[in-house]
């Protein structure tokens, strides 16, 4: 059939930009096939894998292409209408996009989207709202925060005096203690926000100490941002003066950051002056960051836009559904969940009864087809990069429209490994190939069944002979 006959059947012909991405898919694979390969091979691992670490998500196909467009050629400084270099009028569009589907996703007056990462766009909020030397409340690496927060392993740890508030003994936060730390300590800037804490946050619990003290209440929702646009768990737009979250976490974006200010975009920075959204205006560009990446600003619009539907809405549901399922049955097990289960999207275990290390768990588990990750728990003596906790996650399983009966065979698979695996010492295990084969065929069957969405299905390949 010619394609005038197609047109007539009203087949739509590829946009330039289209064949402009094909054409460069097709030269990469012939010009370059050993990196086509490695391409096609983390396909192939993403598809035929559980991804359950916490902090993962998966791109749907059209944020990908969106991350890969040509707007990667331009180099513009600046914002929409107030940028340094000619040529950026398509860009100041998607931009705009951008900002208004952040804003309408989270109920925001203001967002900022070109922050290249969280770890970034906290950089840039930290260091407007806090003077050097100034007190930054946060919750310690131990306990479940991030690095940004206060950690001495980050720069935030060296510029500011770091105060880390902790857990109560039933592995929640200590409010309690974050008020007292706060009027003992005086903050500037108080930050909620964790990356690795089961439990919801009680961000109004958290403005009521900074206003206390008569700090900022930043709020970092890299881990929980899908739950919170979903509204299954509570927003701190409106009650955080500013909020920040990574946009690949649970948004299905790309790699990168976004800064949002609700009810108090018009309040003042430290200069008394300033409101908060010109400040971070000026906190990300020229403050902290140059030209901003135009195609991951153009994924972001399209992550954003597609987290107002029914689809999404009903994913975050069935995300913490699938991560109570999961604590449950893991808890049936005898396994021990920290907190006793979990109100997000994920459950971390505790090993030590098991005399397991983080990293042995992790290790005995990829080599299975499920990816999670070792964590340092509260009192974890081990060192950070073997650790005694794992962190399990429910996004990219709830993605793929697994559900609570897909979690009881995930609780079954990961308590097998677990219980197979020999310890020789922290860093170093066996496991038995029977176990490898038979849990790595039953992982590769259930991706069959739950492909990831929008994307090719695995071929379905039985036996230990294929590789990772
Ligand atoms: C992951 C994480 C970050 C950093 O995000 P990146 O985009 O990877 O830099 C910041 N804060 C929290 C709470 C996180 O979990």
């Amino acid at each position: 059939m010619s394609p005038v006959v197609n047109l007539a059947a009203g087949a739509v012909p590829p946009s330039p930009h289209r064949t402009l991405l094909d054409e460069g898919s097709r030269v990469l694979e012939e010009a370059d096939p050993a990196l086509a390969a490695l391409l096609d091979r983390e396909l192939a691992q993403q598809s035929s894998t559980l991804a359950m670490v916490a902090s993962s998500s998966v791109a749907d196909p059209s944020v990908l292409a969106a991350a890969g467009a040509v707007l990667g050629n331009v180099t513009a400084e600046g914002y929409p209408g107030a940028r340094y270099h000619p040529g950026s009028g398509a860009f100041d569009e998607v931009e705009r996009l951008a900002e208004e589907r952040a804003r309408a996703a989270f109920g925001a007056r203001y967002a900022n989207v070109q922050p290249h990462s969280c770890s970034s766009a906290n950089l840039s909020v930290l260091t407007s709202l806090l003077p050097p030397g100034g007190v930054l409340l946060g919750l310690g690496l131990d306990s479940g925060g991030h690095l940004t927060h206060g950690s001495a392993a980050s720069v935030t740890g060296h510029w500011f005096r770091a105060v880390p508030y902790g857990l109560d003994d039933h592995g929640r936060i200590d409010y309690a203690e974050v008020l007292r730390l706060a009027r003992a300590h005086r903050p500037g800037v108080v930050v909620a926000g964790a990356s690795a804490y089961p439990r919801r946050i009680d961000f109004a619990r958290f403005r009521a100490v900074a206003d206390d003290v008569g700090a900022y209440l930043v709020a970092d929702i890299s881990h929980i941002a899908g739950l919170v646009a979903a509204g299954e768990h509570p927003s701190p737009v409106d009650l955080a003066h500013v909020t920040t979250t990574s946009t690949y976490k649970q948004l299905g974006g790309p790699r990168g950051g976004l800064i949002l200010i609700g009810a108090e975009h018009r309040a003042t920075g430290p200069d008394g002056r300033t409101t908060l959204a010109e400040l971070m205006r000026r906190a990300v560009f020229p403050r902290s960051q140059g030209t901003p990446n135009p195609a991951a600003i153009a994924a972001k619009a399209r992550a954003l836009g597609m987290l107002r539907t029914e689809s999404a809405r009903w994913t975050a549901r069935l995300v913490v559904e699938n991560a109570e399922a999961l604590a449950e049955g893991l808890i049936r097990r005898g396994r021990e969940v920290l907190t006793g289960g979990t109100d997000n999207h994920m459950v971390v275990l505790d090993l030590r009864p098991a005399g397991l290390s983080g990293l042995v768990a992790e290790r005995a588990l990829e080599e299975c087809g499920i990816l999670a990750n070792r964590n340092t728990i509260p009192g974890d003596t081990r060192p950070a990069l073997v650790t005694s906790g794992l962190r399990l996650g429910t996004n990219v399983l709830a993605q793929r429209g697994m559900g609570p009966a897909e979690m009881a065979r995930c609780v079954e698979l990961i308590d097998r490994v677990l219980t197979g695996v020999i310890s020789v010492d922290d860093t170093t295990h066996a496991l038995d190939p029977h176990i490898r084969r038979s849990v790595r065929d039953e992982v590769r069957q259930l991706c069959a069944r739950f492909p990831l969405p929008g994307y090719p299905a695995p071929a379905l390949r039985t036996g230990s002979e294929v590789s990772l």
